[in-house]
C-alpha cells in the first residue's frame, strides 16, 4: 500500500469511528432530548457547549423527537468531526496515481455529504413520521413534551470495520471504509 492509500484509509477509518461513537451514544439516550455521561463527555470532548434544560424542552417540542440526544446538539458534535477530517484531509496531496486518485477522490466526496447523511439518518431515527395534528394532539397531553419509548429502537447496525453507522437500511457496504455490516457491540 502506498503511503498516501495509507493516509486515505487511515482517515476513513478514523472518521467511521468517531462518527460511529457519537451517532451510537446520541441514539442510545431513551429520554427524547435527554443526556448521559457518555454524551456530556463527548459534548466536552468536541468542546461544545451543552443546550440548557429549557431549550432541550422546546427542542423536543418543535421537533416531536422520540428518543435520543436532541438534534441540534447532534448536528454540531457531527459538525466538529467533519471540520477536523476536513483538516486531515488537506494534508494529504492529491495523489498522482491514477487508482489512489479516485481513492481520495471518493474520500473527499465523502467528507462533503457525510454531515447531512448521518444527520439525515439520525433524524429518521429519532423524529417520528406522524400528521401535524396527532403531535399537536400529544403535545398538549403531554406538558412536558418529554415521553420514553422503547429500547430497542435505540439499536444501530455498524461496521464490523471501522464502527460507522449504517445510514441507510438498502447500504450493504459501509459508507465510510467499505466494511460489512454486524451486530453493533
Ligand atoms: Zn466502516
Amino acid at each position: 500500500m502506498s503511503l498516501v492509500e495509507q493516509q486515505i484509509v487511515d482517515l476513513e477509518m478514523w472518521l467511521g469511528k468517531k462518527i460511529g461513537i457519537a451517532y451510537k451514544t446520541a441514539i442510545a439516550i431513551n429520554e427524547p432530548g435527554g443526556n448521559s455521561e457518555e454524551w456530556i463527555n463527548l459534548i466536552a470532548y468536541y468542546k461544545l457547549k451543552e443546550i440548557t434544560k429549557e431549550e432541550r424542552t422546546k427542542s423536543v417540542l418543535a421537533t416531536g423527537l422520540k428518543r435520543g440526544a436532541p438534534v441540534s446538539e447532534v448536528y454540531e458534535v457531527f459538525n466538529s468531526i467533519v471540520k477536523s477530517a476536513s483538516n486531515k484531509f488537506k494534508k494529504i496531496k492529491r495523489p498522482m496515481d491514477d487508482n489512489d486518485e479516485i481513492k481520495w477522490e471518493k474520500l473527499r466526496d465523502l467528507i462533503d455529504r457525510i454531515h447531512g447523511d448521518t444527520l439525515k439518518s439520525y433524524k429518521k431515527l429519532v423524529v417520528p413520521k406522524r400528521s401535524m395534528f396527532s403531535f399537536a394532539k400529544e403535545a398538549a397531553e403531554n406538558s412536558e413534551g418529554v415521553k420514553s419509548f422503547n429500547n430497542d429502537e435505540g439499536f444501530v447496525m455498524c461496521c464490523s470495520g471501522c464502527g460507522a453507522p449504517r445510514l441507510k437500511t438498502t447500504d450493504f457496504e459501509c459508507d465510510f471504509c467499505g466494511g460489512s455490516f454486524a451486530n453493533g457491540e
